[in-house]
């Protein structure tokens, strides 16, 4: 019998079977948990080989063989040239940020990105850093905030929690014209559902505490280089990172800088879950789907609903683009009541959703937008962002589909 060519299988093959690609130890069948912060060898020469760029282990601020087996695994799945895992899904965002540009340089990004993400934006912009905000639905909007000192795009792919989609191929032609550092955050899609690198993403940045971890016990985050962007031209990148092939010099300055200066590192063990969570990424992503799109039709049909966000409803605005991108719309869902004042009562009727923030769970996960995640920003901010008072977001889990609809048709009332 012939060996199974790893190139040839699918995706949940694998992600499942790609600890095997590597040295494993004993024949354990999952990376085994290593826990040591320093690693030692037995000729002085090697030690220094690994200070000096050659792949190894020194010290688990960089990396521990736990966590380069996760990279691997997302690697894999994101079809990159190479990955970077954080401690969490804002310190990957914070490194790009904070690695690769510097004061006076200009960054456009969606109006529509997650919360914590327009908070570092501030932080920029207190750096020297020039930031503009734009809808980012259209590549138009895109090129009209342009400048000579434009380095880079920020995008989600679905945005939370309204599902605005950015206008990814679009962005990606701009970004490849003007040799601009294009970066994609696909935690909302994650990479069974869509791959940036297909519309010519630079770095792709997903959230492993959502659903690619999927079960709400660990954080974690990381950064993937798609190899599409030539470094060779980039002027950040420091004269100690440029050795080699040019395609490395990013992630290189992203782990030196990034990682090792700003010390957000995954632990072994949270990489272990995420690992193991990894595995039914797809069978989630389905499973959760279809609950999603079934929840949104009834929802969409009800007469105490005065809207529902979801980018399987062929009413929503990006209806044609998710479809062409995405292999499904996913698990996040937003929802306005007609009765504004039920929103929170209506919370409470729910049994079966959790009050809780939150995303890409087994379970569903239901919290009200404007006075939680979005409360901080100010009603101005929301205004512009388009997050009505009554908003409520729904990340829909893997429960039977029955249940779900159940407990929302009693919550509605007759
Ligand atoms: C949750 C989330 C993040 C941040 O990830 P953490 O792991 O919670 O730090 C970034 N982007 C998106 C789209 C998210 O949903």
């Amino acid at each position: 019998m012939s060996k199974a060519d790893p190139a040839r299988w699918g995706f949940s093959t694998r992600t499942i079977h790609s600890d095997r690609l590597g040295a494993i130890e004993h024949g354990a069948i999952h990376k085994p948990l290593h826990t040591s912060v320093q690693y030692g060898f037995t000729h002085v020469e090697q030690l220094i080989q690994v200070f000096q760029g050659a792949p190894g282990f020194n010290y688990a601020r960089q990396s521990t063989p736990t966590v380069a087996a996760l990279e691997a695994i997302i690697n894999v799945m994101e079809s990159g040239l190479g990955t970077l895992c954080f401690a969490t899904g804002m310190s990957a965002i914070t490194a790009i940020f904070t690695t690769l540009l510097q004061a006076g340089d200009h960054v456009i990004a969606s109006r529509f990105v997650f919360g914590n993400t327009s908070s570092i934006l501030g932080t920029l912009q207190g750096l020297g850093i020039q930031v503009s905000v734009v809808d980012a639905t259209s590549a138009e909007a895109v090129e009209a905030a342009l400048t000579p000192q434009t380095r880079m795009v920020f995008v989600e792919t679905i945005a939370n929690p309204r599902t605005q989609i950015a206008d990814l191929e679009g962005i990606g032609a701009l970004c490849r014209d003007k040799g601009l550092v294009y970066v994609v955050d696909n935690t909302v899609t994650s990479p069974w559902a869509f791959q940036p690198k297909c519309v010519g993403a630079s770095l792709v940045v997903n959230s492993l505490t959502k659903s690619i971890g999927g079960h709400g016990n660990a954080l974690g985050g990381s950064i993937t280089d798609t190899g599409l962007f030539d470094w060779s031209g980039y002027p950040n990148i420091f004269p100690a990172y440029r050795k080699g092939d040019a395609k490395t010099w990013g992630l290189a300055q992203l782990k030196r800088k990034g990682l090792r200066d700003m010390g957000a590192a995954l632990s072994s063990e949270a990489a272990h879950h995420l690992a193991v969570g990894a595995e039914t990424l797809a069978l989630r992503m389905q499973a959760a789907s279809a609950n999603a799109q079934a929840l949104a039709e009834m929802l969409a049909a009800h007469p105490k609903v005065r809207t529902v966000y979801y980018p399987g409803l062929p009413q929503h605005p990006q209806y044609a683009r998710a479809k062409a991108l995405f292999r499904s719309p996913g698990w996040l869902l937003a929802l306005e009541l007609k009765d504004d004042a039920d929103c929170l009562p209506f919370i409470d009727r729910l049994s079966l959703p959790i009050i809780a923030t939150g995303l890409g769970d087994t379970r569903t996960l239901i919290i009200p937008v404007a006075h939680t995640i979005f409360w901080e920003i100010g009603p101005q901010a929301r205004a512009e962002s388009g997050i009505a008072d009554s908003l409520i977001r729904l990340s829909v889990g893997i429960e039977d589909r029955q249940d779900i609809l159940d407990d929302f048709l009693q919550a509605l009332g007759k």
